[in-house]
């Protein structure tokens, strides 16, 4: 990113700015040494020396205060100047709940050094600067507030699971189900998993989240089962990314699962090839150790995402899930058609069986049995959801 950017030099004893100059960068030293004065009683005092790698000018990155500090070259010094408006590209790209604390402190910082003073808005750009002050001390406050809830969700008992029938595709008859998390939030009403598990996965909650419902779709899985009708029934269940990089999980999956007494071969974990890319290493020693345990392993969306033969090979993957995308559109797109058929044979050949997801329509299905798809999962053959009203759609009278 430096190799971008100019390099400014200064000889020995040369001034790189001064007290009450406006600055519009910070400075990292390449080579040489700075010193850095203030001005105590009236008088110019030395305060501290930097040399290569240290930064000095950095408070100008962020407020558009003069400078309060004099800085000297000590020595021939080369800077690479950091501009504002490189870091405020960088900060528009990062968390606004960082970049909300980052301002914070730096506030606190400026006030600490009596410079309480706020710029009062005189310009059009000052008043840009406010007002995208205030949205993001909004963007933060609603981030935030929405992690707070997903804690809060935990402990309330506001997570509930729903549950999808996956059909074998040669009779129809259920195979199996799969866990998908609803949020019933008592405000905003039902919350699809789409709208918080990315923050459940930024902010670590997903760990919890996830054992969660690991722990409720085993409980549920002797009623679920009754609507089975397979010689190998099994519930999916899905794992985040960063649940698979996090070693205690096969001690805790299996606490729940002895905690249940859940068959570990009727448990079937769904993982997108994410966590194979991010995490190869990691990822292909907890999923042995899963599979040592019992359970099966489901790779998600296949298609969507790298899909390369290489994680097919190498991880002990029994279930191919192909994702919506090319099964809907699959009657009308030679190419899905094409895409959907290889991947079965692929499968097929390294002895995994699959499921086709968002079967909407007969026809499609019917096409997919042609095409000597396994399972099959959409709302063909059923909607997810909840336990009480599988009992109503399924229960044998
Ligand atoms: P997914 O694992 O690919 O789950 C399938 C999604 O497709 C579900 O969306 C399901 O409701 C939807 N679907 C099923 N059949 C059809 C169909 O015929 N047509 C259409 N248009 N959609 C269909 P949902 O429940 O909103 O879940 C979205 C995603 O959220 C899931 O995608 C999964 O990645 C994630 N997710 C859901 N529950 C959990 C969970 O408990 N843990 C984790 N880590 N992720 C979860
Ligand atoms: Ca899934
Ligand atoms: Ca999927």
């Amino acid at each position: 990113m430096f190799d971008e950017l100019d390099r400014e030099v200064f000889a020995a004893g040369e001034q790189i700015f001064k007290i009450g100059d406006t600055g519009d960068c910070a400075y990292l030293i390449e080579k040489g040494l700075v010193e850095v004065f203030v001005v105590i009683q009236g008088v110019e005092q030395l305060v501290s020396s930097m040399g290569k790698d240290e930064m000095f000018g950095e408070i100008a990155l962020i407020d558009q205060q003069p400078r309060t500090a004099t800085v000297r070259a000590a020595e021939k010094t080369v800077l690479v100047p950091v501009r504002r408006k490189l870091v405020e590209n960088l900060l528009e790209k990062s968390d606004p709940i960082l970049r909300h604390l980052l301002l914070v402190v730096l506030e606190r910082f400026r006030s600490k050094q009596g410079n309480t003073s706020k710029p009062a808005i005189s310009t059009v750009a000052e008043q840009e600067q406010s007002d995208r002050r205030s949205a993001l001390k909004g963007e933060a406050t609603q981030k935030l507030s929405l992690a707070h809830g997903i804690t809060r969700a935990l402990t309330h008992e506001e997570f509930q699971l729903y549950y999808q029938p996956i059909c074998n595709m040669t009779d129809g008859h259920i195979a199996g189900f799969e866990a998908l998390i609803r949020w019933h939030h008592p405000t905003e009403g039902v919350i699809p998993p789409m709208d918080f598990l990315w923050l459940a996965e930024q902010t670590g909650l997903i760990r919890d989240l996830g054992l969660w419902t690991l722990e409720r779709a085993c409980r549920d899985w002797p009623v679920l089962r009754q609507y089975t009708c397979y010689e190998h029934p099994f519930v999916s269940v899905n794992l985040s990314p960063s649940q698979l990089t996090c070693e205690s999980v096969v001690d805790d999956i299996h606490a729940i699962i002895a905690r249940h007494n859940m068959p570990t071969t009727e448990l079937k974990l769904e993982l997108t090839e994410t966590v194979m890319v991010e995490h190869p290493e990691i990822a292909l020693r907890i999923l042995n150790k899963l599979i040592e345990l019992g359970s099966s392993v489901a790779l998600d969306d296949y298609g969507t995402g790298h899909s390369g033969l290489e994680h097919l090979q190498r991880y002990p993957i029994g279930t191919l899930k192909l994702d919506r995308a090319f099964i809907a559109p699959m009657l009308g797109s030679t190419q899905s058609m094409q895409i959907v058929q290889s991947s079965i044979d692929l499968a097929h050949s390294l002895g995994m069986n699959v499921v086709a997801e968002g079967i909407e329509t007969k026809d499609v299905g019917d096409k997919l049995l042609d095409m000597k798809c396994d399972f099959g999962q959409g709302w063909h053959f059923g909607r997810p959801a909840a336990l009480k009203d599988l009992a109503l759609r399924y229960a044998k009278s």
